[in-house]
């Protein structure tokens, strides 16, 4: 700073102390107490514009209108188990993929591309709402459409139903596949009045959804089922610009004994070629090898291609974001300090939610279910407590418990609470030493009461922000 100013260090420590700051000659000093020191010489300084230093060479030109060209859209097959979404996926990969395309061999990278009337469309190979939704939690929106896969026999189960709300909390458009239609005695109506008693109306009865009856066996109804996705699509209006450096998700990835970190990566915007330089989460690189879902080598992909990638330095998570930079130097920069940033927020334990800061995250938006295990001597107060925690639910958050039992809280109740966000609430019952330090070390919020009514009443006051602090 002395130095920027032209003036000694020892005169420029003489104004700092009698601001107050006593620096050293090496110790930063805050903007505040620079700009009054260079004010003196009457210097103005400027601050610095704060930038999130990782993304330095990532930021690029937004694209203009002109630049932008249609893109194939890409889908996510969804549904309870046993429905049939695998056989779905299964056949229009046989029926809408040629043999000439294919070599004989289809590569199962993640992803795949069907083509109907010479439109593309990209399905992900990893059916259910599971892996939508976590690569969601890390901030990717890769999916277009959602099929929703409802077995005609079977009707809406819950997980159809879980799906369904996975589906519309991400705003995406969902078409029904009604499948199994082969099958004798099936009643379509059946499915569509148990999807309209759960929100979803479909066009035959004055809604909005397309459902397409499909059978994954015969084949009957996946031809109009693609032309569905390719009407959609088309009102969806999506676009992309090719002409610039690539940027995307990463689908898949993994470390393969021959060939090193593999990635499968879906190219959103831009086009990749062999030879870019490429950082995907803190792993980077340079392409050295593209090859397609149909198995073969490929120099370039352009937006909606999903391609597996050799060259990275290892291999980053479903869900990352990457990006293609001019030079090598950027990709590993920002690589190497993601790297750092990652190992340090991994020094501490993450945050889960706790009594005393849950009106903080209600306001923040990081909490929107507040997930209770319920523990207590007898039957009866789980059952009572039960049904007064479900009562405080509110517009903003809503309350769910996803455990109740009889006993003593345990370790297993811990874990539990660990791995689902959840608070543990214990009537007449205590923890043994063991499990409250686990408790603590796997910071779940818990606690004990003998009056449920207090209990209740802590809650609510919590999700108000009036919980009186504990001392
Ligand atoms: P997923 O769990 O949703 O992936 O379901 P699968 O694709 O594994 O299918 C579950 C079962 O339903 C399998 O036994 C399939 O053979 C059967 N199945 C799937 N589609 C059809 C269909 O269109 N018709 C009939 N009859 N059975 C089907």
């Amino acid at each position: 700073f002395a130095d920027l100013l032209g003036k000694s260090v020892s005169e420029i420590m003489t104004k700092l102390i009698a601001l107050g700051v006593f620096a050293t000659i090496n110790q930063e000093i805050d903007f505040d107490a620079a700009s009054m020191v260079a004010s003196d010489y009457g210097i103005e300084i400027e601050k610095e514009e704060e930038k999130e230093e990782v993304e330095v060479g990532l930021e690029q030109a937004e694209d203009r209108p002109e630049d932008l060209k249609e893109r194939p859209p890409v889908i996510t097959v969804m549904g309870h188990v046993d429905h049939g979404k695998t056989s779905l996926l299964d056949a229009i990969r046989k029926t809408h993929v040629t043999a000439k395309e294919a070599g004989g061999i289809t590569q199962h990278i993640g992803a795949s591309e069907v083509e109907v009337r010479g439109k593309k469309i990209v399905f992900l190979d990893t059916p259910g709402h599971e892996a939508f939704t976590s690569m969601r939690a890390r901030g990717a929106s890769v999916t277009d459409i959602a099929i929703l896969v409802v077995a005609a026999d079977d009707g809406v189960m819950p997980q159809t139903i879980e799906a369904l709300s996975h589906a519309k909390a991400a705003n995406v458009p969902i078409i029904v596949a009604m499948n199994k239609i082969d099958k004798p005695g099936i009643n379509p109506d059946r499915v569509r009045q148990e999807l309209a008693d759960h929100g979803l109306l479909v066009e035959e009865w004055g809604g909005e959804t397309i459902n397409v009856p499909v059978s994954a066996h015969t084949g009957e109804g996946l031809d109009s089922l693609l032309e569905m996705i390719l009407l959609v699509a088309e009102m969806q209006e999506l676009k992309a610009n090719p002409n610039r450096l690539a940027s995307g998700t990463v689908i898949e990835a993994k470390l393969d004994k021959g060939r090193g970190p593999v990635a499968t990566i879906l190219v959103q915007n831009g086009t990749l070629k062999v030879g870019d330089p490429i950082v995907a989460g803190s792993a980077y690189g340079r392409v050295r090898a593209m090859v397609s879902d149909k198995g073969k080598n490929i120099k370039k992909a352009g937006p909606s291609t999903a391609v597996e990638i050799l060259g990275l330095s290892d291999a980053p998570e479903a869900g990352d974001l990457f990006n293609a930079v001019k030079e090598d130097k950027i990709a590993r920069q920002i690589g190497e300090k993601r790297k750092a940033k990652f190992r340090e927020e991994n020094l501490h334990a993450t945050a889960k939610v706790t009594l005393e800061d849950l009106f903080k995250q209600i306001q923040e938006g990081s909490v929107k279910d507040l997930n209770i295990i319920v523990k207590a001597d007898v039957q009866g107060s789980v059952e009572a407590v039960r049904q007064s925690m479900v009562k405080l639910s509110n517009e903003e958050v809503k309350v769910k418990v996803i455990h109740g039992g009889v006993g003593t809280i345990t370790e297993s109740d811990i874990l539990l609470a660990s791995a689902s966000n959840a608070i543990i609430i214990g009537f007449n019952v205590r923890p043994s030493s063991a499990v409250s330090s686990l408790a603590e070390r796997e910071n779940v919020d818990l606690r004990t009461y003998r009056i449920i009514y207090e209990a209740i009443a802590d809650v609510e006051a919590a999700m108000k922000g009036m919980l009186e602090p504990e001392y």
